[in-house]
């Protein structure tokens, strides 16, 4: 089951990035495999699949421990100050940053390690009050105080689209992050790249993709609905 949906999902990337001239190399399928066992994911590696995106530090360091170390983490829930030390090690990228402050504990964290930690900044692009991440007006802003911390590299944005029956309505905020990113990547900030663009899910990724997406962050899709209950 979760090999075949993988493929489907694989297939619908190929056509999204056929339909606008894109390489579908170009665009790194993440699994979301937050609230499912380790054993969801031992399932689903032999897709080939290796890169893996939880919400919570613990589910995820307690995967890591028990999982094969090739797996690339991706940290895309919201993260406490408190928690970053224990991420040191194991994530490949941050989706997540939207505060000096939280950019400032992830730089003391990862420099005890001498370590460099890759990040996103969180943009909160249809401005939701329930979602976390900062408005477009102030990430050229933070992205600037951000890139000053040496073991902190910015590697891009990320967004949390609304959710909707519709994809069709998100497009306009894939849009204007893909603009954002341009923008910001033309200003040539020292110690900051804009080569990822996180955002589509399981609902809207084929119209992510279209709009430029570099990562999609798949769950449900994959998994299957997800049970908070457990
Ligand atoms: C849960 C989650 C996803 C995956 O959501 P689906 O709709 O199940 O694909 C993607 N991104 C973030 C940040 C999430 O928390």
């Amino acid at each position: 089951m979760i090999v075949e949906n993988i493929k489907q999902v694989e297939e619908n990337i190929k056509q999204a990035c056929e339909k606008v001239g894109r390489n579908p190399e170009e665009v790194t399928l993440i699994a979301v495999s937050k609230t499912k066992p380790y054993t969801a994911i031992e399932e689903a590696l032999p897709s080939g699949i290796l890169d893996y995106g939880e919400n919570k530090v613990q589910e995820l360091c307690d995967k890591f421990d028990i999982l094969p170390k090739n797996i690339r983490w991706h940290m895309i829930g919201h993260l406490q100050r408190n928690k970053v030390k224990y991420l040191v090690g194991k994530v490949q990228l941050i989706h997540s940053v939207d505060s000096l402050r939280l950019a400032e504990q992830i730089e003391k964290e990862f420099a005890k390690a001498d370590e460099i930690a890759n990040v996103l900044i969180e943009v909160n692009m249809a401005q939701e009050e329930s979602k976390f991440g900062i408005t477009s007006q102030e990430t050229e802003e933070l992205i600037r105080e951000i890139a000053k911390l040496p073991h902190v590299r910015i590697q891009g944005l990320m967004t949390i689209a609304p959710f909707t029956d519709n994809p069709e309505t998100n497009r306009v905020y894939f849009k204007n992050m893909k603009k954002l990113s341009v923008d910001i990547n033309n200003k040539n900030i020292d110690n900051v790249s804009m080569n990822v663009l996180s955002m589509g899910m399981t609902g809207d990724y084929q119209v992510a993709v279209e709009e430029g997406a570099t990562m999609v962050r798949v769950g449900t899709g994959i998994f299957g609905e997800r049970n908070y209950n457990i």
